[in-house]
């Protein structure tokens, strides 16, 4: 049986990498047999404390945005990760059989002393929380809950599949085969969209630079400015070399994604163009991808309650088989009598 699951933090509105790396397969994969579960994953997002209004405004924020991407609640389980306490017990299970060294590497804890935001509030001190350096237990237990095996998402969670993946050999040798090996469902292309003011690093919804990020619900103008501002490099054609030339690729990637097209049908449309002029084609295509998406958000953020019926719905959906499966863990490890 094939079983899906990712997640996504509310930490900000989605933006073109979030929709074409994860976002964009959720909706397919719901065309496909096997049972789905999308997670807002709040319980990870409070490794970098925010406020109480952020957070309430975010997880609404992200239930709207999903939504107007066509995640069919229905088809999906659409649901809130702390509103399903397995995720945390099961993490504290993973916790107790992973060395402390075996997470020391991980992006997540390396990078910290990268990741700031005004969005954050400030942190006491600069070592790190604990919550920081176990985040990809939690992110272990979330995909191992469901037994999932698929996870669509961008190439950052790599490495965190390998953890998983080595986690639940582990546990299967000990206890018996129990847990499936999950793979991750990502496309090259696509997998990781740049920061559009700084192709060396990932477009990220917790990065300061606003203009590096483009939100699946900004406006035409605003779409137009950050293209058109975007770095690129001093060659004026435009050409698909992600190593060489991050810039343009980068570009190159997102028209790609929204146009269904590969790297080299998209350099052949734009043989006779430099890149300023290719900028304003790559915005017109983002543009007129984007704006039902928009428009079909705002609709739908209007309705509080109805967003928040949807995420009750698929928190007690989730919370069935959460519940069945955690407790199948017990009865391995003889703590369910
Ligand atoms: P944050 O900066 O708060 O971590 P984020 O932009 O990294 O936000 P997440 O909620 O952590 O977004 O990730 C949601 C999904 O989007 C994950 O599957 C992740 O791999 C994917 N993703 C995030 N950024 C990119 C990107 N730049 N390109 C492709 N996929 C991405
Ligand atoms: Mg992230």
């Amino acid at each position: 049986n094939r079983v899906i699951f990712s997640g996504i933090q509310p930490t900000g509105i989605p933006h073109l990498g979030n929709y074409l790396g994860a976002i964009k397969h959720w909706v397919k994969l719901q065309n496909k047999p096997g049972d789905i579960y999308y997670s807002i994953v709040d319980l990870h997002s409070l490794t970098i404390p925010k406020s109480r209004t952020f957070m309430r405004t975010s997880i609404l924020d992200i239930t709207a945005c999903l939504l107007a991407c066509e995640i069919n609640p229905e088809r999906a389980v659409l649901y809130q990760q702390s509103c399903v306490p397995e995720h945390t017990l099961l993490s504290w299970v993973i916790g107790c059989l992973v060395p402390v060294n075996r997470l020391k590497h991980l992006p997540q804890w390396k990078g910290r002393t990268y990741i700031h935001n005004e969005k954050q509030m400030p942190s006491v001190d600069g070592g790190g929380h604990i919550g920081r350096y176990t985040y990809p237990l939690l992110q272990t237990a979330d995909i191992l809950l469901y037994k999932a095996t698929h996870v669509p998402a961008g190439d950052d969670q790599a490495v965190h599949l390998i953890l998983t993946n080595e986690f639940a050999k582990s546990f299967n040798r000990t206890h018996g085969h129990f847990f499936p090996q999950t793979q991750i469902i990502s496309d090259p292309t696509f997998a990781r969209i740049r920061d559009l003011r700084n192709p060396t690093v990932k477009m990220s919804k917790s990065s300061q630079s606003e203009n590096g990020r483009i939100e699946i619900t900004d406006y035409d103008d605003a779409i137009r400015g950050k293209i058109k501002r975007a770095i690129t490099d001093c060659t004026s054609a435009v050409t698909y070399d992600p190593d060489n030339r991050p810039g343009v690729s980068n570009l190159v990637q997102i028209h790609c994604g929204l146009s269904d097209i590969t790297p080299t049908e998209a350099c052949n449309t734009a043989q006779n163009m430099d890149t300023g002029a290719y900028k304003t084609l790559v915005a017109n295509v983002v543009i007129d991808h984007l704006s039902p998406i928009r428009e079909r958000y705002f609709e739908l953020r209007q309705d509080e309650n109805r967003l928040k019926e949807i995420l009750k719905y698929g928190n007690q959906r989730a919370a069935k088989v959460a519940k069945e499966n955690f407790n199948a863990v017990r009865d391995l490890l003889g703590i369910q009598l």
